[in-house]
């Protein structure tokens, strides 16, 4: 009888509350870094491939921890950055409102699940092998109904309490934070054309996803960090399974080197111009602010911005027009006799390629 009652309060483990607690928090982490390496970074974007022995773990862990299906979750997400806060994205707070999709994320998630033309058309190349078809995706419910055994079993009547956490986790902090503050609130290192934010310039609760402005920015790269005061711990966990060989990085955001002015702006001025798009409208944006009292000022920089846009968006003109047309923008904006768009033009000449 007491070691019945000793197994349901304690479970095979008999841990103290806190020492639970610890144990919640490294497994939940796992989970997270599962998500951010192996379901984004690698299946949704193949900024990295993983070996198949981390691959195999992955997606284990995530039946066990979730019941997400890979195919499901790497359409959806793909399908976010396609119609990103347009008519289609299926969780865009622009569209549907803050409130909705962050409270809501994980309704939105499974409703577009169910829709079959969004898995076809985005869903393509993850794993489908005969695990995947007749364990991980007939079976999705299948290993969270295991794990939560398994936390009874560990950690007795408490178990219940870990499993629950378990099953919030993702919900709240991908779906909720991620997916709803990530496109609301925090800095914005690039004008990227949609609303995403970086959260926190330190990536570790939700495994790097904070910086969720950076990976919009620049949706292939397998790094997330790019300031020198940004940290991911997502990236950190690849580089250490890259130090084993077991992940191969396939893609980086692009350096930002800015090299002495150059007498003239050169074509390889007008590359690294169109590479660093981004970085440079926020620094325009910053521009605009700071000139937000001079009416006059003001309606020039407004102007020059959309013939600077002009230079990535138009996909007809050539190579050599687009380079007159920014060696004209440049020589503009010097004689603009607005101080701040001086220094603008010098630093746009820094760029390269
Ligand atoms: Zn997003
Ligand atoms: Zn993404």
């Amino acid at each position: 009888m007491d070691y019945i009652l000793k197994f349901l309060s304690g479970g095979f483990l008999q841990l103290s509350w806190w020492q639970v607690a610890l144990v919640t928090l490294v497994i939940t982490h796992i989970t997270i870094a599962a998500v951010t390496i192996f379901l984004h970074r690698s299946q949704a974007h193949r900024g990295l491939d993983l070996h198949p022995a981390v691959m195999h773990f992955f997606r284990f862990w995530l039946w066990l921890t979730t019941g997400m299906v890979t195919k499901e979750w790497v359409a959806i997400h793909r399908k976010h950055h396609a119609k990103c806060e347009r008519e289609g994205d299926p969780h865009s707070p622009v569209m549907f409102g803050i409130g909705k999709v962050f409270f809501r994320g994980a309704e939105l998630y499974r409703e577009e699940a169910n829709n079959v033309e969004t898995l076809n058309r985005y869903g393509t190349g993850t794993p489908d092998d005969w695990l995947e078809r007749n364990l991980y995706t007939r079976h999705s419910l299948l290993g969270v109904l295991i794990m939560l055994v398994l936390d009874l079993s560990l950690f007795g009547v408490l178990g219940l309490t870990v499993w629950a956490v378990q099953m919030a986790w993702i919900p709240f902090w991908a779906a909720g934070v991620v997916n709803g503050l990530g496109h609301f609130i925090g800095y914005r290192n690039y004008a990227c054309p949609d609303a995403s934010t970086n959260v926190s310039p330190w990536g570790i609760i939700i495994g790097g996803e904070e910086l969720h402005n950076n990976h919009h920015a620049y949706g292939t790269s397998a790094k997330f960090s790019t300031k020198w005061y940004e940290f991911d711990i997502g990236w950190g966990y690849i580089s250490v399974l890259r130090f084993f060989g077991l992940a191969t990085v396939k893609k980086l955001a692009p350096k930002l080197k800015l090299e002495p002015a150059a007498a003239s702006v050169s074509l390889r001025t007008l590359q690294g111009v169109i590479t660093h798009r981004y970085e440079i409208l926020a620094r325009y944006t910053d521009l605009v602010k700071k000139a937000a009292g001079e009416e006059l000022a003001l309606s020039t920089l407004v102007q020059m911005r959309r013939e600077l846009v002009r230079l990535w968006e138009s996909s007809s003109a050539s190579s050599e027009q687009l380079l007159s047309d920014l060696q004209a923008w440049c020589l503009r904006a010097q004689q603009s006799g607005i101080e701040g768009l001086e220094q603008f033009a010098y630093r746009l000449r820094r760029y390269a390629a």
